[in-house]
């Protein structure tokens, strides 16, 4: 039985006028147009209530990575719902679902995660990890030890210390943030630098940036880095080879805790299990949420490293920390039912070594178009840059609004893509096939071509 009435389009856009703020939007501009109500789903495309079929490229918002209309993940939520909908994991409680799915997670991930945390989302996994690296300093006698750096352009999240950790300069126009103790280094952004050094030798002096900040903090103030392995609301920037290696070596040298936030590269989207593992580093601590669930019910956490965890289980008394819906069963158990998908039908395997390459190659292609800068792709996750002229590079004035004008094209084209200033992004969903591959980048290409008319000067 749907608890959701039938209405016509007209009618759903008219009372989400008049009721719904939605998130990250301008709804002056929003209300010129009306919002597009997406009613159903179906493998990797979404229809509208006008019932357009549309090829979705972005996995939802990076999460429904096994794609749409999985019946194992809606029979999980509709069971655990029915043995047991709701309990919590306080007052010396824990049930089926968090366990199991503790123990499983433990199973995909590297040797010093022994133990998680969980949360309702990513944003709300970054404030724990604040809480988590400030105690544990405490806690190692050295109280003095609360900065954390972080990147320009970096995306954590949207909680008051998940944003202040990301490095959005409209987010912390809008409410007075970073809040203290939160510092920013530039990013790993090759392709946007004056282009003077190689890649490599751009990659460590980014890098090396993070090693100035604790020299000009106190290396006995600096608590953690953290730095998504791939930034992705951030225009999909993938750093030069040279850079993960030295960020590790820096953490190293100086003591100062890892934190790797694979919210978007975990569970499988870089073709191995975590971003970590695609860069080979070993962190202290990785938020996740988003594909965990693939997007099918809210839910995230933290691994924490035995470095950290077993201080806090040993010193800390009781942490004062956590939600109501830490571990909420009907999450977990749709949880646990999409890493057995993952790993019965070898979605990873098949990022790293099928459609990910197959994907990528004819991604890359696209580099001949007039409009195209730059393609980069790893795994399931990649963008390209539209600019003006090539060699060298010239931007578009950002009143043009290129990135706007190709999204829209993209949707009038049946596939969604999304731009992130004048970058548009692609990670679709692991299931992609070849055909559908192809549908994406032929779009591509018409859209370009139209682009180009549009603004062509
Ligand atoms: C989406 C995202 C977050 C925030 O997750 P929410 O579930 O939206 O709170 C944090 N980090 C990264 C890298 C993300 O992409």
């Amino acid at each position: 039985m749907a608890a959701i009435e039938k209405r016509s389009r007209e009618d759903w856009q008219e009372l989400d006028r008049e009721h719904h703020l939605h998130p990250f939007t301008d709804h002056k501009d929003l209300h010129k147009k009306r919002s597009r109500i997406i009613t159903r789903a179906e493998g990797v495309y979404i229809y509208d209530a006008d019932g357009h079929k549309i090829l979705d490229g972005m996995s939802g918002l990076w999460c429904v990575n096994a794609g749409y209309g999985r019946q194992e993940l809606v029979d999980a939520a509709a069971a655990q719902m029915q043995e047991l909908p709701y309990y919590n994991n306080f007052f010396q409680c824990a049930h089926p679902p968090s366990i199991e799915l503790a123990s499983m997670l433990k199973e995909v991930s590297q040797p010093q995660f022994n133990r998680v945390f969980f949360t309702g989302s990513g944003s709300e996994s970054n404030d724990t990890i604040v809480r988590m690296v400030r105690t544990y300093w405490d806690l190692m006698g050295q109280p003095g030890r609360h900065t954390i750096i972080s990147r320009d352009n970096a995306y954590h999240g949207s909680t008051v210390a998940a944003a202040s950790l990301g490095g959005m300069k409209p987010m912390h126009k809008q409410s007075g943030l970073p809040i203290p103790g939160i510092v920013h280094v530039e990013q790993p952004y090759w392709y946007g630098s004056d282009h003077s050094l190689s890649p490599d030798e751009f990659g460590i002096a980014a890098a090396r940036s993070i090693e100035d900040k604790i020299n000009e903090v106190g290396a006995d103030k600096v608590a953690a880095f953290i730095g998504e392995p791939i930034q992705g609301a951030g225009g999909v920037i993938v750093p030069p080879d040279s850079y993960r290696p030295e960020v590790q070596r820096i953490c190293d040298k100086y003591g100062i805790l890892l934190i790797s936030d694979e919210v978007i590269t975990g569970f499988g989207r870089l073709g191995e299990w975590f971003g970590a593992d695609y860069y080979e580093t070993r962190p202290d601590f990785m938020p996740f949420a988003k594909g965990v669930t693939s997007g099918y019910l809210p839910l995230g956490g933290v691994f924490v490293s035995d470095r950290v965890a077993n201080v806090l289980v040993d010193k800390a008394g009781e942490f004062a920390h956590g939600y109501t819906y830490s571990g909420h069963p009907a999450a977990c158990a749709v949880a646990i039912a999409n890493l057995k998908i993952l790993q019965r039908e070898n979605l990873i395997e098949r990022i790293r070594e099928d459609i990910g390459p197959y994907l990528q190659r004819i991604w890359a292609t696209l580099e001949d178009h007039p409009l195209v800068g730059n393609t980069r792709m790893v795994g399931l996750m990649g963008a390209f840059e539209l600019v003006k002229s090539k060699d060298p590079v010239e931007r578009f004035d950002s009143k043009v609004g290129v990135g706007g004008i190709c999204r829209d094209l993209f949707i009038e084209h049946g596939v969604c893509l999304r731009a992130s200033g004048d970058a548009i992004i692609c990670a679709p969903p692991f299931t992609l096939s070849y055909s559908e591959a192809d549908q994406i980048v032929e779009v591509t290409r018409t859209v370009l071509d139209k682009a180009l008319e549009i603004v062509k000067p």
